[in-house]
């Protein structure tokens, strides 16, 4: 089974794509982990990337794209979430054509909707642990007391000037892909307010009548 879990920052792709993974064994891709990650490690890409990520704009496409070919082929191509890929309509053409010529389709593109004011409350209160990269809501899943508490960091585009640019980068040029996979025939919209169980039940139900899995 091989989807792509799509919406805006703070729509909970992050959230529902771990639960996916843990109950129904599917390898979770998150372009935006990988490249936390390498600016963690102060890496060449690291470097490269930071002031992208941290100014609330996207990473040039070539870049990303190398970064998802990876992750998709060191996991061998069956049964993988992409989270946060493609956020691009050339992110989505390349692989698209890639995905085709090795005969490994995505089955189905998953997109969240949640409105604003709830994208910015979701945002404004999630927390990082810094060395596993859990994520936690201040109300809705707050870090378990026995986390030692120095470790629970805001992300840094995660403040509120960065979250309006990155609200405004979605609506330019993100949203344009969910057009793309809406002509394929692939686009599934889900409801994603409510809780994590319910969002999650709404998921499941929608792809298994796209696929086995
Ligand atoms: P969120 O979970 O808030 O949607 P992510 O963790 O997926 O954000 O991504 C964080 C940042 O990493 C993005 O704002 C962007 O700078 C970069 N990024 C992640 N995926 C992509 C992508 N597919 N294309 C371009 N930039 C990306
Ligand atoms: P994304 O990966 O799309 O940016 P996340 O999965 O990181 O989104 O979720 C953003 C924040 O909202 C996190 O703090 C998460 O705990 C919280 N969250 C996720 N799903 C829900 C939900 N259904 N209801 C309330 N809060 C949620």
């Amino acid at each position: 089974m091989r989807i792509a879990l799509f919406g805006p920052p703070g729509a909970g792709k992050g959230t529902q794509a771990k639960l996916l993974v843990k109950r129904e064994g599917l390898t979770h891709i998150s372009t935006g982990d990988i490249i936390r990650n390498a600016i963690r490690a102060e890496s060449a890409l690291g470097q490269e990337v930071r002031g992208y990520v941290e100014g609330g704009q996207l990473v040039p496409d070539d870049v990303v794209w190398k970064l998802a070919k990876e992750a998709i082929n060191a996991q061998g191509n069956d049964n993988f979430i992409l989270d946060g890929y493609p956020r691009t309509v050339k992110q989505a053409e390349w692989m698209e054509e890639y995905l085709e010529g090795i005969d490994r389709p995505l089955h189905a593109f998953v997109s969240l909707v949640v409105p604003d004011e709830q994208l910015v409350d979701r945002l404004s209160k999630r927390r990082i642990h810094a060395e596993t990269g859990d994520t936690y809501h201040l109300e809705h899943k707050p870090p378990p007391p026995d986390v030692d508490a120095s470790l629970i960091k805001q992300r840094a585009d995660d403040k509120p000037e960065k979250v309006r640019e990155r609200l405004s980068v979605y609506k330019e040029e993100t949203q344009p892909v969910e057009s793309y996979y809406r002509e394929k025939g692939m686009l599934v919209e889900i409801n994603g307010e409510g809780t994590f169980e319910e969002v999650y039940e709404r998921i499941v139900h929608q792809i298994k009548e796209r696929a086995d899995i």
